[in-house]
């Protein structure tokens, strides 16, 4: 990678000898190469959290191998509930935890859509 210090004593030189069309242009040279380097950076947070989400998808279907449906939602090995509406629709696990319905009450509900269970 190309440092700001390189571009910098490369301006300086053209600045001295008196270049001035050609140091304009390596300042602007220099413009370009730091947007790319955010852009880059940009593009390469983006890579990261598309990576985990696909990890996560992946351990979602390998974990999902192993649901019994029971009623209205699935159970996994370890008496884990799962929401069905989460596995039918998106192939996700989304864990049914306690939630709080409309009137204050506590009420199954998962964790990844907030779709309410009233019956296990
Ligand atoms: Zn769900």
């Amino acid at each position: 990678m190309i440092n700001v210090s390189d571009i910098t004593g490369a301006a300086k030189v053209l600045l001295d000898a008196g270049k001035l069309p050609e140091y304009k242009k390596l300042l602007e040279a220099s413009e370009q190469l730091l947007k790319l380097q955010e852009e880059l950076a940009e593009k390469t947070s983006q890579v990261k959290t598309l990576q985990a989400e696909i990890d996560e998808i992946r351990s979602d279907q390998v974990a999902g191998a192993d649901f019994t449906k029971v009623r209205d939602h699935y159970r996994d090995n370890e008496g884990n509930i799962w929401c069905a509406r989460c596995w039918i629709c998106d192939k996700r696990r989304g864990l049914v935890v306690k939630g709080v319905g409309q009137k204050g009450e506590m009420t199954p509900q998962c964790s990844r859509c907030k779709q309410f269970y009233f019956s296990f």
